[in-house]
């Protein structure tokens, strides 16, 4: 299915090999790494390239330092980390400009096996520009590429798809596995295959809907784009989030749904808080009968029996947003029961990272799902059916 070039294609003996990661991890006021799943999902690619005897330049971007130097944002503790997991040293290159004299003069001492990373590359403003000159003096240091990075897969930027115009090129694991999965799931899923969207906004998800209609049995919506949904059917929502501009097109994505035989589930009933917060004046109620006075933060019990018997038949599941307001207990039930649901499902299911994946971190099923992806902003436009600008751009087989 996929014709992209994986490093299994590549002769790395001895080759001097670029690796995009997605080092991008959470940190403390002190600069320690409060979770380092992201360097344990980057180990496997890493130690493969180990393995065939390449030399390893590793390279990242880490928040948003905005192309200029700012040490709050260096990649210097990443370094650290990561020679503790491999107990391999792993030699940081500490160039204000990325590719400086730090990192030309540790290449250049390499041996098979060595493991050198760069300074974080938005340190550079040509970095999310895909400027030339910054991908080439980035090429130069190596033979090959390989992009392991799915978080920012749906960006054309001067360390993915820049260096794999210049460069022989392929997927490293984790990428490929994405690609796998998502690819599979869209492209050949095994039925009934129901889509679960929530989240804020109507307006966030209106391709990834209109794809999917083409494509899911099911799409079960929820979170606080139900009520311009709600509103499109004729129901008064009382303060609910609402996005007035966008009531037609729930109507249409409505009819559309009926003639193409799509099955588009809203709430039956909601959740609803005299007030955004968690210790308020809550009642469950009926979608058709939200006070005046009152909005809806969550998916009632009638609606996640009803979405848990949907997903209990579903072969393929992908979800992206959560059910309602869940960084708040007393609207968290929906989201964490569909997680559950998740769990129990005989069927390959696909959390779209963000909001959803860490629910369902949170919740403690995180091994009981197919596939959680690690790009929230890369999972979506997966799903809304477009290609991925830094997987496009790797060597075919
Ligand atoms: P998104 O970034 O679009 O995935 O939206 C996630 C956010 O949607 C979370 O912060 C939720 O708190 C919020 N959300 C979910 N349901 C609702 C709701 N019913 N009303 C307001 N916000 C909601």
């Amino acid at each position: 299915m996929l014709n992209k070039k994986s490093v299994e294609d590549l002769d790395l003996k001895g080759k001097k090999v670029l690796i995009r990661c997605d080092f991008n991890v959470p940190m403390d006021d002190e600069r320690k790494i409060t979770n380092d799943a992201r360097l344990l999902g980057a180990l496997p690619t890493i130690k493969y390239i180990i393995e065939q005897g390449g030399k390893l330049i590793l390279m990242s971007h880490l928040g948003r330092p905005k192309g200029e130097p700012n040490k709050k944002y260096s990649l210097e503790p990443v370094a650290k980390r990561l020679s503790e997991l491999l107990g391999i040293e792993v030699k940081f290159a500490a160039d204000d400009n990325v590719v400086g004299e730090n990192a030309k003069n540790a290449v250049e001492a390499m041996h098979e096996g060595d493991i050198v990373l760069l300074e974080n590359t938005r340190f550079r403003k040509e970095e999310t520009k895909n400027g030339e000159e910054f991908a080439k003096e980035l090429a130069s240091l190596a033979d090959v590429f390989v992009n392991d990075a799915f978080g920012t897969a749906h960006r054309a930027h001067a360390s993915n798809v820049g260096v794999s115009n210049i460069l022989e090129s392929a997927l490293g694991f984790l990428v490929k596995k994405e690609v796998d999965i998502m690819g599979k799931a869209m492209a050949n899923p095994e039925r009934p295959f129901v889509a679960i969207l929530g989240g804020a906004k109507v307006s966030d998800k209106i391709s990834v809907i209109e794809n999917l209609l083409n494509k899911a049995d099911s799409i079960l919506i929820g979170g606080g784009m139900t009520y311009t949904f709600l509103v499109a059917k004729g129901y008064s929502i009382g303060t609910s989030l609402l996005e007035q501009d966008k009531v037609e097109f729930a109507k249409e994505l409505i009819e559309k749904a009926k003639a193409k035989n799509v099955n588009l589930v809203l709430p039956v009933d909601t959740v609803a808080a005299k007030e955004f917060k968690n210790d308020t004046e809550i009642k469950v109620v009926m979608s058709d009968d939200i006070p005046d006075d009152m909005m809806g933060l969550d998916i009632g019990p009638k609606t996640i029996k009803m979405f848990s018997e949907i997903i209990k038949d579903a072969k393929t599941v992908i979800w992206n947003g959560p059910m309602g307001v869940f960084e708040m207990e007393n609207f968290a039930d929906g989201t964490n029961a569909v997680a559950k649901a998740l769990a129990e499902a005989d069927a390959v299911t696909i959390i779209g990272g963000g909001d959803s994946a860490a629910a369902v971190e949170n919740s403690g099923l995180a091994d009981k799902m197919t596939h959680i992806s690690t790009g929230g902003g890369a999972s979506l436009e997966f799903f809304e059916g477009k290609e991925l600008p830094a997987i496009v751009a790797i060597d075919d087989k």
